[in-house]
């Protein structure tokens, strides 16, 4: 009985401490997030898209690090959830595309063949005033062709506001800047509702990728993707390929394009640079 009672009491005391650090990671971050941006702490990594039958890369994608001065680097899902909750994803947000796009034009006039930068943008920026009056400023004043961008967005941010959204979708794909459902497969949409989205690639989650080779029903979903991009005149991308069993697997089914640790993983820009010179072996 005794003991009975005082487990109770420590497990309670387990529990509140274990709250009390997660309320105060929360606000610590929340705290130093604001001060991050001017203090230059957020950076991107870039991981190439690669084409596998040539070897050629077709683009990039950026993804946000920040390194912070007490906590070390921290991955997105460390933070992103705290930055739309807070609504600092806007100014975030505009941080990434106009670092992003100021990047590859960079490569550009390094006399790099051009490739498209692809930029995760959150759902919470669709709610942003004149989004798209927004990218339109960044691509003037970075040079940046609007082929060269790429906008990854979720089936479920799209859904969540779709009409409004589909509407500033159909403005930025007008403007030439290509438009791709991230994490394609893990959410709700239905097809008639994909028919009406003015997006121009499908990326496979990597999720699917994982067990590609292993479990026949990942295979399938990755498959029935594949022909769903074709009949919708789509492009498809697979992310998350580690192996070359995968890479293969995706190739036979004539997937072409993917992303994933086969080929790199995410590099600091100076690190990218080589890969542009060099070229990729995988
Ligand atoms: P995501 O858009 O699905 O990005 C793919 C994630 O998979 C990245 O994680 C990438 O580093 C990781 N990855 C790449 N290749 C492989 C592989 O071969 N195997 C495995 N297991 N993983 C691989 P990361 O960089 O930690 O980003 C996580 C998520 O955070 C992203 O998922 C994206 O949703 C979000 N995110 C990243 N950057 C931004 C950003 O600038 N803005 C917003 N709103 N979200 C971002
Ligand atoms: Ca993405
Ligand atoms: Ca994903
Ligand atoms: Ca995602």
């Amino acid at each position: 009985m005794y003991k009975a009672k005082e487990l109770d009491r420590n497990n309670f005391h387990f529990f509140s401490h274990d709250m009390n650090i997660k309320v105060m990671e929360r606000m610590m971050l929340e705290n130093s997030m604001r001060k991050a941006l001017e203090r230059d702490e957020f950076f991107l990594v870039y991981q190439p898209q690669v084409d596998a039958r040539s070897g050629r890369i077709t683009g990039v994608e950026a993804l946000l690090r920040w390194n912070h001065p007490d906590m070390g680097l921290l991955t997105p899902d460390r933070f992103i959830y705290l930055a739309e909750e807070t609504g600092f994803i806007v100014p975030l947000g505009e941080w990434v595309l106009m670092t992003a796009c100021r990047q590859n034009r960079a490569w550009q006039k390094l006399g790099f063949p051009p490739l498209r930068v692809a930029v995760n943008l959150s759902g919470k920026q669709f709610g942003q005033h004149r989004l798209d009056e927004m990218i339109s400023a960044i691509l003037l004043e970075t040079g940046l062709e609007p082929e060269w961008l790429e906008l990854e967005i979720t089936e479920s941010a799209i859904m969540r506001n779709a009409d409004q959204n589909i509407a500033i979708l159909r403005s930025l794909k007008e403007k030439g800047i290509s438009l791709a459902i991230d994490d394609f497969g893990t959410g709700y949409s239905s097809l008639s509702y994909l028919k009406h989205f003015p997006i121009t690639r499908l990326k496979i989650d990597k999720t699917f990728v994982q067990d590609i080779t292993t479990n026949p029903d990942d295979a399938a979903i990755a498959e029935i993707i594949i022909a769903m991009a074709q009949t919708l005149k789509l492009n498809v991308i697979a992310e998350g390929v580690e192996t070359r069993a995968q890479m293969e697997f995706l190739s036979t089914h004539t997937c072409f394009e993917m992303q994933g640790y086969l080929f790199s993983r995410p590099l600091t820009t100076d690190k990218f640079v080589y890969l542009l010179r060099d070229g990729i072996s995988y």
